[in-house]
This record gives structure tokens, sequence and C-alpha cells, in this order.
């Protein structure tokens, strides 16, 4: 598997791709286009918020498509 594993301080929602990882957003109440960032340790793809990826800050190797 390629890419980044996040691995610090995500929430279950976070880990299982069902909240941003920067802001916490959660995406089963909160509609946001969100992008792929990376995977968590349990091997799902997590995601942040267009909006917190695209403020400057780059992810390390983050898939922004
Ligand atoms: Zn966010």
């Amino acid at each position: 598997m390629s890419g980044d594993t996040i691995t610090t301080g995500l929430t279950a929602l976070q880990a299982n791709g069902l909240a941003c990882v920067v802001c916490g957003a959660d995406y089963l109440h909160v509609r946001v286009p969100h992008v792929p960032l990376g995977w968590s340790v349990t091997g799902s793809q997590v995601f942040a918020c267009i909006g917190c990826t695209n403020d400057g800050r780059r992810v390390a190797g983050g898939v922004l498509r």
C-alpha cells in the first residue's frame, strides 16, 4: 500500500473516513465536499474537507484531486 498512513489521534469516525481529519466535521451530518488524504491504521481511507486542504497547508503526500 502506498501513500500516507495517518495514525495520530483519529477518532473512530475519522479513522473510518466519516469525518474530516483536520476539523472533525462529521460527514454523516455535515454536507461538505471532501477529498481523500490518506489511510488510517485500519486501512480505511480518510478524508478532509476541501476547505481544510485548500488553505495553503499541504498534507504530505496527500492525494488532492
Ligand atoms: Zn474539515
